[in-house]
């Protein structure tokens, strides 16, 4: 769905909303029910690294070469099928969506998305994409490297347990066999690569609103965003009048 109304926020462009925070956090499923809701596109940033490392893995690519990791992730053409309520994610035209989101595709991801060449590949990629704005973009570097003029950020946080508890409830209603403390241990790996690596780190941005999601069901964290957006858009048309 394409937005169709000018920003009341940012004068030049649609809005651009940020949504970055751990794994497990909630950010997938808030950023496409918050785009949703305001008639944006949500892109999620995360599918595109998973599907670089998915395509290293196929081609036997060091996740510690640089040089190749950084040719393939300008090289892999990466789109979003968004037919009949469900998003597709294509890796040269093919559907990699559930290929994608193994255990094992996740923790390489968190390799391979610390290599600056892959970095500065999908960064231009989610740039040109949200030239117009009109878009949630959901991450880990959103509101601090690709977009730091966004309009309105949110950081989601939740403790790794339950964090780790809603990955293993997912993976296990999609038949995956899972163990909830394995579970719980790669979030927390997850998180340290993410939050460790030197390149675009995990960090919330000094102008984010933090939202702690832990004992927090999605209507009410999808309702405290929508709250913020609409008292951000009525402060900026009442202080252009
Ligand atoms: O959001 P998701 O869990 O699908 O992201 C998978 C991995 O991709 C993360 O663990 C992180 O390493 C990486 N990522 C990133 N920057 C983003 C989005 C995701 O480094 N903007």
């Amino acid at each position: 769905m394409i937005a169709s109304s000018q920003s009341p926020l940012s004068g030049s462009r649609l809005p651009i909303i940020a949504i970055d925070g751990p794994s497990g956090v909630g950010k997938s499923t808030l950023s496409k029910l918050l785009a949703q809701e305001l008639g944006f596109v949500n892109l999620d940033t995360g599918a595109m690294y998973r599907a670089v490392a998915l395509a290293a893995s196929r081609r036997g690519i060091d996740p510690d070469d640089a040089v190749a990791l950084g040719r393939l992730a300008n090289k892999v053409v990466i789109d979003f099928a968004r037919n009949s309520g469900s998003e597709r994610v294509l890796l040269d035209g093919e559907d990699v969506s559930a290929a994608i989101r193994t255990p094992e595709i996740s923790l390489l991801t968190s390799k391979v998305s610390a290599c600056p060449t892959v970095r500065e590949a999908l960064v231009r990629r989610q740039r040109e994409l949200c030239i117009q704005g009109g878009f949630v973009l959901e991450g880990r570097d959103i509101g601090t490297v690709v977009f730091p003029d966004a309009d309105i950020k949110f950081f989601l946080v939740a403790t790794a347990e339950e964090r780790g508890r809603r990955r293993f409830l997912e993976l296990r209603a999609k038949g995956v066999p899972v163990d909830l403390a394995k579970t719980v241990a790669e979030v927390e790996a997850r998180d340290a690569a993410d939050s460790g690596r030197t390149h675009s780190p995990l960090r919330r941005a000094a102008d984010a609103v933090a939202i702690d999601t832990t004992a927090c069901g999605i209507d009410q964290v999808l309702a405290k965003m929508l709250h913020l957006v609409r008292s951000r858009q009525a402060a900026a048309v009442a202080g252009r009048e």
